[in-house]
């Protein structure tokens, strides 16, 4: 017998099957150490054989096998392989996913207990011994006790001695450190409202592999997701479940596990690495059966899928921003597929890509157009900050917004305030030379932190001390531009002095719980205002929250992005829908310095169907993506003259296919991208739209084939940045 190993080198040029001689226990996915060159590595067996082209004795020998069950499943190999095929990365890399990445590096291990385990029951110790007839009469009435405890109570000679007579032996057992989840009485199952009903059917009806639920905020999705779940478990069948970022929504976790126990397994970046390893071995095991986490959830060891949940669909995170950059979506798709099972898509905003899809068919398109119980969408007024600042307020509050805030506390209730950036001042300029502060490692400007009274880049963290002048002219007039969430909480506690005040962005959210610790503050009204970033638009459900404002509903109108249009609409929907959703109307108040602005208007009205009309247009009057794909090289390097080498060869490379082609390509050219330096990497890439899909294979691989010293090039479509 002979297996097919990829060997865990992430590298194009070892990236191909070797051949080594079976040892006794290999399975398919197991983990293997073999002999390469001079040295010993990891590999992944893809595939064994009983008949090699190769003569089985002269080939070398695997050395061991790493776990006792394989580490990978019979879908994983195959969606691996294909995962490779459509991103052109390295098996290796591809395989990788599928582990906890502590558990590669062999930084944890299975975590074991000795107990104590009462086996002779007859022995009676001599008449002397106290502590053993202690020992033994305890384990006598509890039958088995941890080791170190009962050595605690007894002393270890008299526990060593029972097992030396026989009397009592030691065992050890697998301990699983499972993260610890809040349970709050939100488990509570309802009965499906007829809206729910229909949906389910229609999902268990459908023939489509993608099931689109485009649901209101507040329209019950959830409690679908769980309906679903439950009816596959049910016929013993598994579960991925897919929340973009899990450490904001510790209210799905309890609901998750307060609705399933322990058969809901957690999977993200805030769990300890031995509590990620023991969730994803419970998984693996088929001792739990619902995998929940954000996009890196979609590789969990599950096996027998019933169905994949991918919550907030329109969601930027669910795109992989290292390699492979994947899509959360398609990978899922493909899962779906090996499993026959459904994709069911949820969102109150979808994407214009999906939801263009399920439009013409491609995908079962299901609504819930009202909320539970018909509430009515929170009513959105617009603050004309225009005529603000012609009335002399140049604060951040409009008289509108401020006189809600008023009324809002006083009627003791909760609200919550959306800021498109952190910080308290965007960025520092002299106002007399022009001079702006940048990062020495990034080519982007910092922003100032008035609470530790510092500049920081927010691409790498760095921090530099507050200027006290120019250092370009020598100037001490500096000026702050722009506002962020500290500059706010400052205005507000001036205004309401007796309001109390939560912030919650980067800064104020480190630590393994900080998101948490702050959400849960809130939702216990230990604060009356949240303020914060996007991280506060996500799928919360404060029921006391009665007032939402958008303080700058234009800045993400201003990027130079096709998708800000479409940004901006999901953004306003999901933050104004996180009010009223209990008994009292909410409100929202939108402040704007466009509020012409038609992107504005379809949001107010909670009009989706006309954005999407809108929208869907213009992109293919533009020839913007679902019409065409932006495909962008990025070639980065260390040295300046090495990406700039690099990123001719790539451009020369791709010019034979553009030349070859022309008729599709909307756009083609190399340049510097825009932020030209990030943590000291030189930025170069080669920028396309291309309307045929069936080019990316060949991109793809001239664009990686070419030689490119000291360089890194990677391919992105549709980039969500395109800094
Ligand atoms: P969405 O995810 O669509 O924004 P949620 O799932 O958060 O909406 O549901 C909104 C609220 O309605 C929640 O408080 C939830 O507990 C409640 N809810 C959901 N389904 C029902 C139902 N069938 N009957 C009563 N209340 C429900
Ligand atoms: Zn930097």
């Amino acid at each position: 017998m002979t297996a097919e190993v990829i060997v865990d080198i992430a590298h194009g040029e070892v990236d191909r099957i070797f051949e080594y001689r079976a040892i006794g226990g290999v399975c398919e996915g197991s983990r293997v150490k073999v002999p390469f060159g001079n040295r010993v590595v990891d590999g992944f067996v893809m595939r064994l054989k009983r008949n090699s082209d190769f003569d089985a004795a002269k080939l070398k020998s695997i050395l061991s096998v790493v776990d006792e069950v394989p580490a990978l499943c019979a879908e994983c190999l195959s969606l691996a392989e294909q995962i490779s095929v459509r991103y052109r990365c390295p098996k290796a890399l591809v395989l990788r996913l599928f582990l906890p990445g502590e558990m590669r590096k062999g930084a944890v291990r299975e975590l074991y207990k000795t107990y104590v385990l009462l086996k002779d029951g007859a022995f009676e110790p001599a008449a002397r011994a106290k502590a053993q007839a202690a020992a033994l009469a305890f384990l006598r009435e509890n039958g088995k006790y941890g080791y170190t405890e009962l050595c605690g109570r007894f002393g270890r000679s008299a526990v060593g001695a029972l097992v030396e007579k026989g009397a009592a032996e030691l065992t050890k057992e697998r301990v699983i450190r499972s993260p610890y989840v809040a349970v709050s009485g939100a488990g509570a199952e309802h009965t499906l409202t007829a809206g729910q009903k229909s949906a389910v059917e229609s999902i268990g009806r459908s023939d489509k592999t993608v099931q689109l639920l485009h649901g209101v905020t507040g329209s019950g999705k959830t409690e679908i997701y769980l309906t679903l779940i439950a009816d596959q478990l049910q016929k013993g069948k598994s579960a991925i479940f897919l929340v973009p970022e899990i450490s904001l929504t510790p209210q799905m976790l309890s609901q998750l596990r307060a609705r399933f126990g322990p058969q809901a397994a957690i999977l993200h970046s805030g769990l300890s690495a031995g509590e990620r390893f023991d969730e994803w071995w419970r998984l693996r095991m088929g001792e739990a059966k619902i995998a929940v986490g954000a996009r890196s959830a979609v590789f969990a060891p599950v096996e027998n899928i019933g169905v994949i949940i991918l919550d907030e669909e329109h969601d930027g995170s669910y795109f992989s921003e290292s390699n492979p950059r994947y899509s959360t979506l398609e990978i899922a798709k493909m899962r779906a597929e090996y499993n026959g099972c459904k994709l069911v898509a949820g969102s109150a905003t979808p994407s214009v890509e999906t939801y263009l899809k399920a439009t013409q068919g491609e995908y079962n398109l299901i609504r819930l157009p009202e909320r539970i119980n018909r509430k009515p969408m929170p009513e959105i007024a617009i603050a004309d900050m225009r005529r603000e600042v012609r009335r002399g307020n140049n604060s951040a509050f409009s008289a509108a917004l401020r006189e809600e805030l008023a009324e809002c506390l006083e009627q003791k209730k909760q609200a919550i305030l959306f800021l498109n950036r952190r910080g308290y001042a965007q960025s520092v300029v002299c106002r007399e030379c022009g001079y702006v502060a940048k990062c020495e490692a990034c080519d982007v400007s910092l922003t100032y932190h008035s609470e530790e009274n510092c500049l920081k880049c927010h691409y790498c963290g760095a921090q530099y001390r507050m200027l006290s002048a120019c250092p370009e002219c020598g100037g001490v007039h500096l000026s702050y531009t722009g506002t962020g969430t500290q500059k706010i909480v400052g205005e507000l506690k001036k205004m309401f002095p007796s309001a109390r005040i939560l912030r919650m962005d980067n800064d104020t959210t480190s630590g393994k719980e900080g998101h948490y610790k702050i959400l849960k503050q809130f939702a216990d009204r230990k604060a009356d205002i949240l303020v914060g970033t996007q991280m506060i638009a996500k799928g919360h459900d404060f029921p006391a929250v009665t007032l939402v404002g958008i303080l700058d509903a234009d800045m993400s109108l201003h990027f130079s992005d096709y998708r800000s249009g479409e940004r901006t609409f999901q953004l306003i929907t999901q933050v104004a829908g996180r009010s009223g959703r209990a008994e009292e109307q909410g409100k929202v108040v939108l402040q704007t310095y466009d509020p012409e602005n038609y992107i504005l208007r379809f949001a107010i009205r909670y009009d989706y169907e006309g954005f999407f009309r809108h929208e869907i247009s213009l992109r293919k009057s533009t020839a913007f993506p679902p019409f065409a794909k932006i495909v962008r090289v990025m070639v980065t390097a260390s040295e300046d003259a090495d990406a700039l080498e690099a990123l001719r060869a790539v451009y020369f490379a791709l010019k034979e296919i553009y030349e070859a082609h022309r008729e599709d390509f909307l756009f083609f050219n190399k340049m510097k991208s825009p932020i030209k330096k990030i943590q000291n990497k030189f930025r170069y890439q080669v920028l396309m739209r291309v309307k045929n899909d069936a080019l990316l294979p060949e991109i793809y691989e001239k664009a990686l084939a070419c030689p490119v010293r000291g360089a890194l090039v990677y391919i992105e479509e549709n980039p969500a940045n395109l800094s």
